[in-house]
């Protein structure tokens, strides 16, 4: 069997190996051979050359038209000037002082041609391209191994080793390879149609036809699939295997029949269904791992409270964990209004069932937090409410049976663990999440947690609406936006205006979007946008509040809100707003996730290209959670017809959370968004794109599951195993390292 983690220098040789391992990071043969080919020029079909972007680093394949020779006056070198062309448009090569290549590259011949395209005198050429022409004559018969299809891979490549020198390396580890084990069992193989794993690495490689080349592609990307989805189930199984305690909640004299007797609404359907889900997960005996995704207002927060109140009915206790001391405190202020005296155990005017909610997060003083830590600890706070400072050292509890997760992207993997290990029988876990997120993604990043989704809003909400102002076109558009924010908060509304940064010359908001700067310049320049263009939007709130403050909104109640104000400074402003005291909010992104005033009616975001698509949806899901109809305008500078416009126009067409999700995955590096969930694991993906790849990602999950039924230790492939232990290793040491 052949050991692919053998060191490339045994085959290509010491001085290719290095070049290999400092240019493009292949060390091992499965490393070069896991290489693989962009596309493949077809011999004969020459490449498009109209096509090619100024700036790339291409291979081409083109027919030499015409060679000229400069020679310059007192210089021994010339300028040698080689057109090429595909039959239509031409291609100017460059060498200097290399008049020898002359006797080479002659008319008529074709050839590879590597290069960065670049532009010379509003012409496209090529300086000092690397290149090999296809053999002709005698020589044609001895050229075999260097043309032996008619498919020439291209590789990803550099300028130190061109794609032809790739291939050269891999024909060679090809040809040197034994068996190798192959990872598929046969009847899942043969079920699929795919070639075996060795059939595939050398038809991805040097492909007798396009359709060979697209099955080994096929056979490898699902390849990918299936070691991620049976790393993900196998967790998942472990988890299944522990043993925790079945909470059965109490009939109709619990807490939770009071609760729900008082509701003034009837649950939505989805609601009653995700309940009755949860509930039976409540009363297992293995312990609940669940991702509950729902629309911002889709009413998740209902579902929670209704799961943490069964909990309590059993006489566990629960905790929640939110990303921000706003989202905690408002969580916390929200569960005491719903539950009302039913949330005043130990207090005069008790309902006679009753529990204790309390909040932790780091501003609470040290005798409440030393107060509320006992409390927990005896057993008598039946719901913790906090921020990271529930993770801390010293948080006990008597029973911890339900932990809920609010905006799990916030929180990396391991930290869901660390409550898990505090309690005596392992707590069921509930994570929500607000960012819609299309089932194969959800199966990819959260594929060891089961899936409840609640996809419509409650009755009576009237969808909001959203408007793009091109503001630079149209400033009389801008104007009457502001009069229309005035015309909200006459008829008793508030209204929330959003700037990208708090000063002029801050970047620091950027990491509170969710988006990094950097990944925010990468959304930009993926979506076609200037690379060199700086990050700095017109608008700040800074600028922008005095301004409203004093001239345009001078008769409203106008207040600022931005992550650098004290916790203290951020949750008066907040609750002042909370109370209608303030009429007009302007922030940064610091209201993005969950805060919650249903009479905020309307929101202006300026700049709003600055902001990511799913980021946008968020945001304007802040208003419209009373009876008015929320209203949106979304202010841009930007181009008509950029894609930047486009992005805002698909915005303001659709309020369906996972069409825009998918848009925004479209647009960023799928990797970026696994990545903060998974780094470790994820960077094995190669060719898996898990938007594009839905259909195989669903049917290796198919066989994954399959698989482990009836081998959930994997015996029957070690090949299997040890991919999955590899993806194991991997997600380790990125936990180790972010620790
Ligand atoms: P989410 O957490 O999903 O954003 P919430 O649970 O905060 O949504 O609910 C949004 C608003 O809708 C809240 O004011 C809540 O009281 C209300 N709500 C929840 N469920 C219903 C329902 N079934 N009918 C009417 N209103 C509801
Ligand atoms: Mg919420």
């Amino acid at each position: 069997m052949a050991d692919l983690a053998v060191k490339l220098a045994k085959v290509v040789g010491d001085r290719t190996a290095k070049v290999l391992a400092e240019e493009l990071e292949l060390e091992t043969l499965e490393d070069l051979l896991r290489h693989y080919p962009r596309r493949y020029v077809v011999r004969g079909e020459l490449t498009d050359i109209e096509s090619l972007v100024e700036g790339e680093e291409v291979t081409i394949l083109a027919r030499i038209e015409k060679v000229n020779l400069k020679r310059i006056p007192g210089r021994k070198g010339g300028i040698l000037e080689v057109i090429v062309s595909d039959g239509r448009a031409k291609l100017i090569l460059t060498f200097f002082n290399q008049a020898w290549r002359v006797k080479d590259l002659r008319e008529g011949r074709e050839g590879l041609f590597a290069g960065k395209v670049g532009l010379f005198k509003g012409k496209r050429q090529l300086a000092h391209p690397d290149y090999l022409l296809i053999p002709e004559g005698e020589d044609k018969d001895e050229a075999v191994s260097d043309f032996a299809g008619k498919y020439l891979p291209v590789y990803p490549a550099t300028k130190k080793i061109p794609s032809w020198k790739v291939a050269q390396c891999v024909r060679l580890v090809i040809d040197s390879l034994g068996e190798i084990s192959e990872p598929l069992p046969n009847q899942y193989r043969n079920a699929l149609g795919f070639p075996t794993l060795r059939d595939a690495l050398r038809q991805v490689h040097l492909p007798a036809s396009l359709d060979e080349a697209n099955l080994a592609r096929e056979r490898l990307t699902f390849d990918e699939a299936l070691s991620m989805q049976l790393f993900l189930l196998t967790r998942r199984n472990e988890i299944k295997k522990q043993r925790t305690k079945s909470r059965s909640k109490r009939g109709d004299s619990g807490i939770l029949a009071k609760f729900d007797s008082r509701l003034p609404f009837e649950l939505t359907a989805g609601q009653k269904r995700v309940s009755a889900q949860i509930e039976a997960d409540l009363c297992g005996n293995s312990p609940m791992f669940r991702l509950l995704q729902g629309d911002v207002g889709s009413g998740k927060t209902i579902v929670a409270l209704r799961a943490m109140l069964s909990i309590i009915d059993s006489d566990g206790q629960a905790a929640l964990l939110a990303p921000t001391e706003v989202l905690a405190q408002q969580h916390y202020k929200n569960f005491q209004k719903l539950l009302g005296d039913l949330a005043l155990k130990g207090m005069l005017g008790t309902a006679e069932v009753s529990t204790r909610i309390a909040l932790l997060t780091g501003s609470t003083s040290s005798q409440e937090r030393q107060e509320t830590l006992a409390a927990t600890r005896s057993g008598e706070v039946g719901i913790l409410i906090g921020t990271h400072a529930l993770l801390s050292e010293g948080v006990e509890f008597k029973d911890l049976a339900l932990l809920v997760i609010d905006e799990q992207h916030r929180f990396g993997v391991e930290q869901r663990d660390v409550l898990r290990n505090r309690s005596e029988y392992p707590p069921h876990v509930l994570v929500m999440t607000a960012t819609p997120i299309p089932r194969t993604v959800a199966m990819t990043v959260f594929g060891d947690l089961d899936v409840s989704i609640l996809d419509e809003l409650p009755l009576g909400r009237t969808p909001i609406q959203t408007h793009v102002i091109a503001a630079s076109e149209k400033p009389q558009f801008l104007e009457r936006a502001w009069q229309r924010i005035r015309e909200e908060v006459m008829r008793g509304q508030q209204a929330y205006v959003v700037a990208p940064r708090i000063s002029a010359t801050d970047n620091s908001d950027f990491s509170t979007f969710g988006l990094t700067a950097d990944e925010l310049a990468r959304v930009r320049r993926l979506s076609g946008e200037d690379e060199g263009e700086e990050i700095t939007g017109k608008y700040s709130v800074e600028e922008l509040f005095p301004r409203l403050r004093d001239e345009l909104l001078a008769d409203l109640r106008v207040s600022a809100l931005h992550g650098r104000m004290s916790n203290q400074d951020k949750e008066s402003i907040m609750a002042k707003f909370s109370a209608g005291e303030i009429d007009v909010l302007v922030s940064t992104t610091v209201i993005e996730v969950g805060v919650d005033v249903p009479n905020a009616s309307i929101m202006m975001i300026m700049d709003a290209d600055r902001f990511g698509v799913s980021q946008l949806h968020q945001l304007r899901g802040r208003v419209g959670r009373g009876e008015v109809p929320g209203l949106c305008l979304l202010v841009t500078n930007a181009r008509n017809d950029s894609p930047a416009m486009a992005r805002l126009e698909a915005v303001a067409s659709t309020t369906d959370g996972f069409e825009l999700s998918r848009l925004d995955l479209e647009q960023r590096r799928e990797g970026d968004v696994l990545g903060s969930a998974q780094s470790g694991a994820t960077s094995h993906l190669r060719l898996l794109r898990v938007i594009r790849d839905e259909e195989v990602i669903l049917r290796a999950r198919q066989v994954a599951e399959q698989l482990l039924e009836s081998d959930p230790e994997l015996n029957s492939s070690s090949a299997l195993r040890e991919e999955v232990d590899k993806l194991r290793q991997e997600e380790r040491a990125s936990y180790l390292e972010k620790k």
